[in-house]
């Protein structure tokens, strides 16, 4: 079956920087729903309409076309009183990005001192080119289900708290918009 909309896509997949330092080795396949559910990287769709299992290939993806230039305005220092303990880097909160209304942005704690907190809101993969080697393994037909909510549903997709297999993540890597 060829890849098209509505089919459900499994990718092997290794990601590098521009540079080939390897960043994800893709230890899971990447399971997407195809046809612009915004469940992975547009450029991937591109890549991949059309091909069948088997089908491997090499692309790099500018930022624009992935997660964006790094926004140095999205950098932000906070009291560290205003914040949760214990405080570690790598911890993640949602907030409003300085002087915006729009959607709220994910901050990640990128440094702790004694008395303040450096969040960064970019994307940790922001600014940078990505490069995929791509491996396609299954395609398949998408249940109704699936397409009317948009995404992949079962092994590797969403569950809905049906089970307790899966978190329910597993079907949204590299997604261009923040995890709802
Ligand atoms: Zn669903």
């Amino acid at each position: 079956m060829k890849i098209a909309q509505n089919t459900v896509v499994s990718v092997n997949y290794k990601l590098s920087d521009a540079q080939n330092n390897l960043i994800e080795d893709g230890a899971q396949p990447m399971v997407y729903l195809h046809g612009g559910y915004e469940n992975t990287l547009p450029k991937i769709e591109e890549e991949l309409d059309g091909k069948d299992v088997g089908y491997t290939s090499t692309i790099q993806i500018e930022p624009e076309d992935a997660f964006g230039d790094y926004d140095p305005n999205l950098v932000k220092v906070e009291e560290r009183n205003r914040l949760p303990e214990p405080i570690e880097v790598g911890m993640q909160f949602e907030g409003m990005a300085e002087g915006s209304d729009e959607e709220p942005v994910i901050f990640t704690v990128t440094e702790v001192a004694d008395d303040k907190v450096v969040l960064d809101g970019n994307h940790p993969l922001a600014g940078m080119a990505l490069r995929f080697d791509l491996s396609v393994i299954d395609v398949r037909a998408a249940t109704p289900e699936e397409i009317a909510h948009g995404h992949v549903h079962g092994a590797h997709g969403h569950d809905h708290g049906h089970g307790d297999i899966d978190d329910g993540e597993e079907g949204d890597h590299f997604r261009s918009q923040p995890l709802q």
